[in-house]
């Protein structure tokens, strides 16, 4: 037997390792069993050249808990180690390893992101365990059995192993303080996290159930007392993982229904379906794979939990892809896989790594293009699915410029008649209609179909199209719309009489002269207050309506855009809550307010909150005044 002592720089590495990211010290189970599936992969490889012709079938990893002895085993049956492969892998390099690994982080455990994902290693295992054995048989037959054990101080002891099957146990003592890990749920919940999509199948034992057919025998001891006979148990094996899931098959071998089978592997609480799919598969100038998903987002705006998965080599790391994938596209839901994202780097230095990078700009690339094809091959089908996945893309028109790009053929933009069009097909629609007298055309849109009712009426009845625009985040939209093409100018349908929001040559004439004007104006004025109401007299036609509440759309728009952020607008203050009352000179109630002189607050007061009621501003106490008030007038 061998003792011997590992080479350390720094005087006791474990109490060290042990203090490492406290909450993650779950990661032991996944680096144990990444070293046992790259053992076991290093044998099919060399199998598949010819250096390894032993038996391979049902080749598997276990992980067995033996909860009285308060011990857990991983076994494989990869390659193994000889003795001197141990002293070299574990004492040596293995150990370097770690020691490096936490020289380099141990100033950064605050950053929440990437770092501790991975790099520790073997050693982890000490986090959660006062010693750990390891029994190993290499694959080469000459090769004898080896058995190290350490306790975690830097003397380990290496001996001959009576192992006889080829790969490797490790077996963790687990210590006092990580007792948690001697629990079947912890366990099975860790293996579902992190390996439930390894490439080896994962046998995990010895769950001891009562045998539902032996009945325990009550009976009386030789004293008299009653003892029951141990309930007989049965271990239940099974595979945990799926070895091959849907991201490493090629597209063409998969079909839609063995898309949305993973879709709920993946989400098991998910029951909604998804709308629609992206195979991603690259290897060149980086390897990459994955499938994303569009969910349903307006049923769905819980984006906090199912999250898309990032993996490397099928070993789960992080639900975090911030800096990976674009942010717009952070609101879907699907797992990559690649093994070249650097992982033990803060997230800073990540966004600026020039593969990840064009990784981004992959993804990027291809939802665009499956978007696109979606669009070209089922028009009326992607019709369907614009108001669940609008929001994606709208937001990434406004933060990837070459998204936006691509994203001019297949934006849509529904109208009040639910019909869709791209921003050309409407421009083209509405040009010979829609172009004011300075050459503008000029966009009408509705935020709220129903508020905005009584506008998109009046609108209807000139044979403008109004589109609905309902997005959160469609002021930004539209201004970036405006900034693109030129003398486009997009108009909320209550931003204006609709005369002013599309101005011809031909004006209406005013059915007032000047005089009468100025004292209209003047009357209305003292009536309404000031604070509040710009009044504007216009000729309008004589059937619409006497007053309009309108609310300027670069005002509106500002106040929006400062709303949900962006867009410059820090800093401005708050826009004061101001409207324009619109007042239609043609309509006969202005000859009303003229003439009766006793009754003008009333005509005024309420002809004002019916244009409020109109635009749902009239609420609370004005409102029970202005009910009291129309029926007063009824008699
Ligand atoms: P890494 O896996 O990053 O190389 P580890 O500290 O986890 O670092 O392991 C060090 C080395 O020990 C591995 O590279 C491998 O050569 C060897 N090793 C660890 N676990 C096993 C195993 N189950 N079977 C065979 N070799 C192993």
């Amino acid at each position: 037997m061998a003792k011997g002592k590992i080479n350390v720089a720094v005087e006791n590495i474990f109490p060290l390792i042990k203090r490492f990211l406290y909450s993650d010290h779950e990661i032991f189970l996944r680096e144990l069993i990444s070293n046992a599936t790259d053992a076991t992969l290093k044998l099919n490889h060399l199998a598949s050249i010819g250096e390894f012709k032993g038996n391979r079938d049902d080749i598997k990893l276990e992980v067995k808990l033996d909860k009285e002895g308060k011990k857990l085993h991983i076994i494989d049956q990869g390659i193994g180690m000889s003795k001197e492969e141990v002293k070299k892998y574990i004492n040596d390099i293995a150990f370097s390893g770690a020691e490096e690994f936490l020289e380099k982080f141990k100033d950064e455990k605050n950053d929440s992101g990437i770092i501790g994902h991975f790099g520790l290693g073997f050693y982890s295992s000490f986090m959660v365990a006062s010693q750990v054995e390891i029994h190993t048989k290499s694959f080469r037959e000459e090769d004898e059995a080896a058995h190290w054990i350490c306790d975690g101080s830097p003397e380990y002891s290496l001996k001959k192993s009576n192992k006889k099957d080829r790969g490797t146990e490790i077996i963790l003592h687990i210590a006092e303080d990580s007792l948690e890990f001697l629990e079947e749920s912890r366990i099975r919940e860790l293996l579902l996290k992190y390996n439930k999509f390894m490439p080896v199948p994962i046998k995990f034992g010895t769950k001891e159930v009562a045998d539902p057919k032996h009945t325990p025998k009550t009976s009386k001891d030789k004293e008299g007392k009653e003892t029951t006979e141990d309930q007989k148990m049965i271990t239940v094996d099974n595979v945990i993982n799926n070895p091959n899931p849907a991201w490493t098959k090629q597209p063409g071998d998969l079909k839609s229904e063995d898309y949305k089978e993973f879709y709920h592997e993946l989400y098991p609480m998910q029951f909604e379906e998804p709308l629609f799919n992206i195979h991603l598969n690259v290897d060149y100038p980086f390897n990459l794979t994955g499938i994303l998903y569009f969910p349903k987002m307006a049923a769905n705006i819980d984006l906090q939990k199912d999250k898309i998965q990032l993996y490397q080599n099928q070993v789960y790391v992080t639900d975090n892809v911030e800096g990976i994938v674009p942010e717009f596209l952070q609101m879907l839901r699907g797992v990559i896989d690649s093994p070249d994202i650097p992982l033990n780097v803060s997230r800073s230095y990540l966004q600026a790594d020039g593969a990840v990078k064009k990784i981004a700009s992959y993804i990027t690339k291809k939802v665009g293009d499956k978007l696109s094809s979606l669009f070209k091959n089922d028009r009326e089908e992607f019709e369907k699915k614009w108001n669940d996945i609008k929001i994606v893309i709208e937001y990434g028109m406004l933060s990837e410029p070459k998204f936006f790009e691509k994203a001019q053929k297949f934006a849509l933009f529904p109208t009040v008649n639910d019909t869709y069009h791209t921003f050309e097909e409407l421009k083209e629609k509405v040009k010979a209609s829609q172009t004011d007298k300075d050459g503008n055309l000029v966009i009408l849109y509705a935020t709220n179909k129903e508020e905005q009712h009584s506008f998109i009426e009046e609108a209807g009845t000139k044979g403008y199209e109004v589109l609905v625009l309902d997005s959160p985040i469609v002021s930004h939209l539209i201004q970036k719309l405006e900034t693109e093409n030129e003398k486009v100018k997009f108009a909320r349908v209550d931003a204006d009489s609709i005369d002013k929001l599309i101005q011809k040559e031909e004006n209406q004439v005013s059915k007032l002269n000047d005089e009468d004007q100025g004292k209209l104006k003047t009357i209305i004025e003292d009536i309404v207050p000031k604070e509040k109401y710009t009044v504007q007299l216009e000729a309008m036609d004589s059937q619409s309506n006497p007053f309009i509440i309108t609310q300027p759309e670069f005002m509106r728009r500002m106040k929006e855009m400062q709303q949900t952020g962006g867009g410059g607008m820090m800093g401005m203050g708050n826009f004061p809550e101001m409207y324009n009352l619109v007042v239609n000179t043609n309509n006969d109630l202005m000859q009303k307010i003229l003439k009766a002189k006793g009754k003008r607050d009333e005509y005024v007061n309420q002809a004002l909150d019916l244009a409020r009621l109109s635009q749902n501003l009239l609420q609370g106490k004005e409102l029970t005044d202005f009910i009291k008030r129309s029926y007063g007038l009824m008699n």
